[in-house]
């Protein structure tokens, strides 16, 4: 892409009503626009870190075996009134009536309508198991939508569910989530950490949030530091074998790791003084298994290899997908801006010309863009009239992990330069090598 073709409204100001960093940058990088409390638009910019992001989801669903589908946004409230949540769900839930007088809602969730289209289809333990996601908005009135995307009323989540025979097996769904879940915040340059969650009503252990430790996140949390360590890498870990996935689960979950609502201080003083730590965190996730509460009063059975009519085991699991953009700029900034991590970037680097206009210097930068479009990457071309500082700036505030700067006096010695976003560091590398080198960077492996 050509700045110049770009729309990117960058802005110099701080936004007086950003409380923090991440909403700061997405509004000044022009990533997105509000346009009512908690409602967003997405420009450019921040479509293309969302579609990444949602991309890396997609992927890592399928990766382990669960099948995306697209439920609406507005659902019917009798779904609700069965399993007695119209009613107690309270004024998060935007309720809306149609022309015929018809009782409708902007879904906050969808367990209702996923059990709904699970009983229309499937009667028996043959179909099982079963999981189904989507990616979608959800709308849920919050008292105090803040902190940009990271806490909104409309905002893009998402949200899976599986169907299993017996509550074993419901549990494999539920440590094969959580693997899947400590993959995919790893393809996006997180640590997540999985924490024991509060199980509400229905009780029990089976519920993790996953929680980015931030300053500005809005849960207290203890924590093992051991936690910090542990990371899947290269692993490759069979989503069909309970056995594998239980290890996995088991080693993420041993250390001791919850926020306030679990908190057990007892527990947190067993853990040796130099590793105790406790701060704040910005949850991402979270992963639940709750039986047949839906499945039960809404009829959702299957006929098992008896003959009998039961009731599916059922979980629910979530990623913040919008949230997680704040999320990861809390997590990777400087007083210049965003510091995007390589699996999220929205290009993969920048190429800024010192002189544009000058022959030597374009037709370099020109063939720089097409060498990286061939190899598959993206480049952001600044080819603005610019003074190289205003240049600069730019890239900084956007992000992107790469920047190549192209200039006259390089391009004497055949060089031009490769800057870290993050370390800062500069390489002095000809056109080629550059080239060669992002193309490694950005290598699946
Ligand atoms: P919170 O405690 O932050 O209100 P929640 O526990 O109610 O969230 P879940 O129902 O678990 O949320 O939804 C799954 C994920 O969706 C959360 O882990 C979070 O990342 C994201 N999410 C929830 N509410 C919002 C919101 N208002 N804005 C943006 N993302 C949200
Ligand atoms: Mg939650």
């Amino acid at each position: 892409m050509r700045l110049t073709r770009y729309f990117l409204p960058v802005m110099k100001e701080t936004p007086a009503d950003a409380q923090i960093a991440s909403h700061r940058y997405m509004l000044r990088a022009g990533m997105i626009r509000q346009q009512a409390a908690g409602i967003y638009s997405w420009l450019p910019l921040g479509l293309k870190v969302l579609r990444r992001i949602e991309q890396i989801v997609h992927e890592e669903q399928q990766r382990a075996g669960h099948l995306p589908v697209l439920m609406p946004t507005i659902q019917p409230a009798d779904l609700w009134q069965e399993s007695g949540r119209y009613n107690a769900y309270g004024p998060e839930m935007l309720r809306v009536r149609d022309r015929h007088d018809r009782d409708m809602l902007y879904g906050p969730t969808n367990e209702e309508m996923i059990t709904d289209m699970f009983r229309g289809y499937i009667s028996s333990y043959k179909s099982l198991p079963l999981t189904l996601y989507h990616i979608q908005w959800k709308f849920r009135d919050e008292i105090r939508p803040r902190f940009g995307v990271m806490r909104g009323r409309e905002f893009l989540m998402k949200d899976g569910y599986n169907f299993d025979l017996t509550k074993e097996d419901a549990l494999h769904a539920y440590n094969r989530h959580l693997v899947s879940y400590l993959r995919t915040y790893e393809r996006m340059g997180l640590k997540a950490i999985p924490m024991r969650a509060d199980g509400g009503p229905i009780g029990g252990d089976y519920t993790h949030e996953f929680l980015i430790l931030a300053e500005t996140g809005e849960s207290d949390v203890f924590y093992d530091s051991a936690v910090l360590d542990l990371h899947l890498g290269d692993r490759q870990v069979d989503y069909d074998d309970h056995v594998a996935c239980k290890a996995v689960m088991d080693e993420f979950t041993g250390p001791y790791a919850r926020t306030d609502e679990t908190h057990d201080d007892d527990l947190f003083l067993e853990i040796p003084e130099e590793r105790r730590s406790r701060g704040r965190g910005i949850e991402v996730g979270q992963i639940f298994y709750f039986g047949t509460k839906y499945s039960e009063p809404m009829g959702a059975v299957v006929v098992n290899d008896a003959g009998e009519r039961v009731p599916v085991h059922m979980g629910s699991h979530g990623i913040g997908v919008s949230r997680l953009l704040g999320a990861i700029i809390e997590a990777s900034h400087d007083e210049k801006g965003i510091i995007w991590p390589e699996g999220v970037t929205p290009f993969h680097c920048g190429i800024v010309n010192l002189k544009q206009g000058d022959a030597a210097a374009d037709k370099a930068c020109e063939d720089l863009y097409a060498a990286l479009l061939v190899k598959g990457l993206e480049p952001l071309y600044d080819d603005r009239e610019e003074r190289a500082g205003g240049k600069f700036a730019t890239m900084d505030l956007i992000g992107l992990p790469w920047r190549i700067t192209v200039g006259p006096r390089g391009l004497k010695n055949g060089v031009v330069e490769l800057t870290s976003r993050r370390t800062g560091e500069s390489e002095e590398l000809t056109p080629d090598v550059a080239v060669a080198r992002l193309e490694q960077i950005y290598a699946p492996h």
